[in-house]
């Protein structure tokens, strides 16, 4: 269910903020002080006085929240619509009645907020790897446009404004995960599976020479199918879910059409949280999105 309520009402937005930032208590920003008290409020927003450093936040401080003249449920509809519906920042411009360069900036702040994610593999993982088109967008102006969107024809390189992306699809704990990389090569393949537990970790790949050392390694049992000779699955030896995972990415940056390569680590990122609260109901969803920016 859409929280329509909280993006009808700023004093709502202010509480759902105020829970999630709040929820191990009260610290004043600047000092990490926990010796606060309540001092009159800033809007909607509740203000505190930190009765160490003798200085005045309220719920907005210190977030991406803080300094904008736009309404706090403004902002929290167009992350919401943003992750959920995939609405381009375009329509979410309208929709608020922002200037697209207001939208871009605040979006730009939400995702650069968010962490990588952590991979704590259990296995078995299927690892496989895609090229996305993504140059410099606004600064190549006189360029001609290029071909957008993944495409897993050819192996493409960083430099060359096709950068390589990993998905990993741990069996174990049903994760998924989209990485992206400065490039296809060993190095790169070891550290995204260096976080596992077990002392063999089971890697399910395709046939590409990066994943070749693995097969030398303790650390890894790795097996593999060769799609250049028409085979795609063998039992449990297939990277299918990787490619479905892969092409869920494609659809999801399809409407921001043109990431631009230095900030495609920022989208995959919001990619990621939009998975991890896919199946929350949209009140809890919307906390979680909160809550990965703090
Ligand atoms: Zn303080």
């Amino acid at each position: 269910m859409i929280p329509l309520d909280v993006f009808g009402s700023e004093s709502l937005a202010a509480d759902l903020l105020e829970q999630v930032r709040w929820r191990d208590g009260v610290e004043c920003p600047r000092c990490r002080s926990d010796r606060t008290v309540k001092n009159g409020s800033y809007g909607a927003f509740q203000r505190y006085l930190c009765k160490n450093c003798d200085r005045t936040f309220n719920d907005k401080t210190g977030t991406i929240f803080a300094h904008s003249k736009v309404a706090l449920r403004k902002w929290l509809f167009s992350i919401y619509a943003f992750l959920r519906f995939n609405t381009s920042l375009r329509q979410l411009q309208r929709e608020i009645g922002v200037t697209y360069k207001t939208m871009h900036r605040r979006v730009e702040r939400f995702t650069r907020a968010l962490d990588a994610p952590q991979l704590d593999l259990v296995g078995p993982v299927e690892i496989d790897e895609v090229y996305v088109s993504a140059g410099l967008k606004g600064r190549e102006r006189d360029q001609p446009s290029r071909s957008r969107g993944l495409s897993t024809r050819g192996r493409g390189s960083y430099e060359g404004d096709k950068p390589p992306v990993f998905t990993i699809v741990d069996r174990g704990t049903g994760q998924r995960y989209v990485v992206p990389a400065k490039s296809a090569d060993e190095s790169t393949v070891r550290l995204l599976l260096a976080g596992h537990e077990e002392e063999s970790l089971t890697v399910y790949t395709d046939g590409f020479r990066a994943y070749d050392p693995l097969e030398d390694d303790d650390e890894f049992h790795r097996e593999y199918v060769v799609h250049g000779d028409g085979e795609y699955a063998d039992g449990d030896v297939h990277v299918n879910t990787c490619e479905s995972h892969a092409s869920l990415a494609r659809r999801w940056l399809s409407p921001h059409r043109g990431v631009s390569k230095d900030k495609l680590t920022q989208y995959l990122r919001a990619f990621q949280l939009r998975s991890e609260l896919f199946r929350k109901p949209g009140r809890e969803a919307l906390k979680h999105a909160v809550e990965a920016t703090l």
